[in-house]
């Protein structure tokens, strides 16, 4: 092991507390579901003491609240990561969670960035799965929701020295959730987005490409301000050429005719700006596959993309991640001016066929080894 983080937690080890039938919730209908609102019976829990030789003993238990000092490093210093998976009811009854060693690999990224210690990804999903099938009935018996699964790990070292925190928590909470936003499933229209240069998300050097809370809250405002605006969503751009990096809480992609008169799908790159998104890695594997559209992962400006609207080169735009798989866009709002972006118009449209191939997997409806059973 390593000697720096010392001892890991096994799924061999882990001890689970029921609920008693006092405490367990009614489950929701799958039609009013909200996004994030209510919470499992259960949760996963594993602290972690570096002075008490690394990672302790991991816990299922009954859903409670946390306790911690009012020093812990987490409340003064943003000293927090999370992920964002989901667990899926299959047409076969089934229960599946789709790539979970990507989100894994992902989690440890931001962990090691800051200072917090990394875990055994195969240890972590076992306890993952148990704690779902434990909480089994939650997962939503409807193709139109599912269960999000929510790792944080947190640091909870009670000292106020901006260090590495000695002490850490690492736990799992479990969300029925239906379509993203509300009122709109993501499909039936597609979404707004305010392009406001004087916002940025991300930076070189920076962390946009860890999955820190400390990037999303100050996206709050920005937010607030596009749904005023009266906008859906945030399309965040990036130095003075104006890139475009990521729509609201999702990677972005543009299908366009290039200058060889060539469909190109096209997504910015892992230059570090970007979250290293696992829809977005998969859509890009199923493209590449699917060999009907030159696939590239390059630097893409407003200025390209307002030329190429102008021209009727750009096809599609879309937002691609775990809460909505596939969210079309329709229209951004630029320097005073509304781009209108026609992705609804064509019935064959590619991230039609991305979104349906991708809950084709997820759903069970095809067999592939990115879905996995719990
Ligand atoms: N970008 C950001 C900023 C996000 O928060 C998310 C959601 N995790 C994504 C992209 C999409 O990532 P994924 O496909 O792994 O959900």
């Amino acid at each position: 092991h390593d000697p720096d983080i010392g001892e890991q937690f096994s799924y061999s080890q882990l001890r689970v507390r029921l609920a008693g039938p006092h405490q367990l919730q009614p489950k929701p209908e799958a039609d009013d579901l909200q996004f994030g609102k209510l919470f499992t019976d259960h949760m996963f829990k594993v602290a972690y003491h570096k002075r008490l030789g690394g990672w302790q003993v991991p816990e299922i238990m009954p859903l409670e609240n946390l306790v911690l000092h009012p020093a812990a490093k987490v409340l003064h210093y943003a000293v927090e990561l999370f992920e964002g998976m989901k667990a899926f009811r299959g047409v076969d009854g089934r229960i599946r969670l789709f790539r979970p060693e990507m989100n894994m690999a992902r989690m440890n990224a931001s962990a090691q960035r800051s200072g917090l210690p990394t875990f055994e990804p195969e240890e972590f999903v076992k306890c993952i799965s148990r704690l779902v099938s434990i909480d089994q009935e939650w997962v939503p018996h409807t193709e139109s929701a599912s269960l999000y699964i929510r790792p944080t790990l947190i640091g909870i070292e009670p000292t106020l020295g901006v260090a590495s925190s000695e002490s850490a928590l690492l736990y799992t909470i479990l969300s029925p959730v239906g379509g993203y936003f509300a009122g709109n499933s993501g499909t039936s229209t597609g979404v707004s987005l305010l392009a406001d240069p004087q916002y940025t998300r991300s930076w070189p050097g920076g962390v946009g490409d860890r999955k820190m809370g400390s990037n999303y809250a100050p996206t709050i405002h920005v937010q607030k301000e596009a749904s005023k605006q009266g906008f859906q969503q945030v399309l965040w751009l990036y130095g003075d050429d104006h890139q475009l990096t990521e729509v609201g809480t999702m990677n972005i992609f543009v299908l366009l005719i290039n200058d060889r008169g060539e469909r190109e799908l096209v997504t910015p790159p892992l230059n570090g700006l970007i979250l290293p998104g696992i829809v977005r890695h998969s859509i890009l594997n199923l493209a590449r596959e699917w060999n009907q559209v030159k696939v590239t992962e390059r630097k893409i400006t407003m200025a390209e993309v307002k030329k190429l609207v102008y021209e009727n080169r750009v096809l599609e735009m879309f937002g691609a991640g775990t809460a909505c798989v596939v969210s079309p866009i329709e229209r951004i709002f630029y320097m005073n001016e509304n781009l209108l972006i026609p992705t609804m118009e064509n019935s064959d449209a590619v991230w039609r066929t991305m979104r349906n191939t991708l809950l084709d997997i997820q759903y069970g409806r095809v067999k592939h080894p990115w879905a996995i059973e719990i």
